[in-house]
């Protein structure tokens, strides 16, 4: 266990997923915070620069619709290209409206109870342009965090070619872990949507912030339980996920292949 000046272990929005499924080894050396040893894939590329032009044509101002179509970035190659254009035209189909960009409280979140930092990645929330009142926080309008037309904070997910989950999306792990990611006080109305960019498919469902925050601190404190339960007795599981596992190099199950030592005859 750690002590009083050690960090609190981190989890992912990975991990808690489903906390039974998965090598168990893997998820205990990433809990316990073993450094891994294999670079990043790459694959977050084009996300980024999707996130990236959406958050300027939003800072910009106006309607965004004419901004998001265009894609001129050299240092994507033509498939990436590609994809960021069709995202970003979906995107504008699908959130046409005017909107500003509100902080969340970051990737990156420390909770006293479970004794956790939850990591994810940093929603995007949004309120309609305009709609702000002084004071009242990160999300403006008094206490509530709801704008003088009543008009909701939304969390927007954006994924590229994964279908929005069967409703009600409240209740899935990326949405709780979203809700928990945003900085306090929790908006009063909230609405959270889960879009594919790749198909033009979304989810969207209204809620009760203060009400879904506790439910997602239930979950989060639930799903720790099964977590910690699971990496109790930990065993190397190889499978698919052994092609991207950070802890490939120290995994019991793997040693006598990459060490050549043990592989050399003698
Ligand atoms: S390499 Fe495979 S078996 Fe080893 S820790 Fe990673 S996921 Fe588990």
């Amino acid at each position: 266990m750690p002590g009083d000046d050690d960090p609190l272990p981190k989890v992912t929005l990975s991990m808690l997923r489903d906390p039974r499924r998965g090598c168990s080894w893997r998820l205990s050396r990433t809990y316990a915070g073993a450094t891994g040893n294999r670079g990043g894939t790459g694959r977050w590329v084009v996300r980024d620069r999707l996130e990236e032009a959406i958050r300027h044509a939003h800072a910009t101002g106006g309607d965004p619709r004419s901004r998001l179509r265009t894609v001129d970035d050299d240092s994507l190659g033509v498939e990436e290209r590609a994809v960021l254009a069709a995202a970003l035209a979906w995107y504008a189909e699908l959130f046409p409206d005017a909107v500003e960009i509100l902080p969340a409280a970051g990737w990156e979140q420390a909770f006293e109870e479970p004794g956790v930092r939850l990591a994810g990645p940093a929603p995007l929330v949004v309120r309609p342009a305009g709609s702000a009142t002084p004071g009242g926080g990160a999300y403006g309008g008094g206490a509530t965090g709801s704008g003088p037309t009543g008009e909701p904070v939304e969390i927007r997910m954006l994924r590229l070619g994964e279908a929005p989950p069967a409703p009600p999306i409240a209740a899935t792990p990326d949405v709780r872990t979203a809700i928990l990611l945003l900085d306090a006080p929790v908006p009063d109305r909230l609405v959270v949507s889960i879009a594919d960019l790749l198909h033009g498919r979304r989810a969207r469902e209204d809620l009760r912030g203060p009400a879904a925050r506790l439910e997602a601190e239930a979950w989060l404190t639930s799903a720790v339980e099964e977590l910690r339960s699971r990496i109790a007795d930990p065993r190397p599981r190889t499978g698919v996920e052994c092609g991207w596992c950070p802890h490939v190099a120290g995994c019991p199950a793997h040693r006598d292949r990459l060490d050549p030592a043990a592989a050399s005859p003698t």
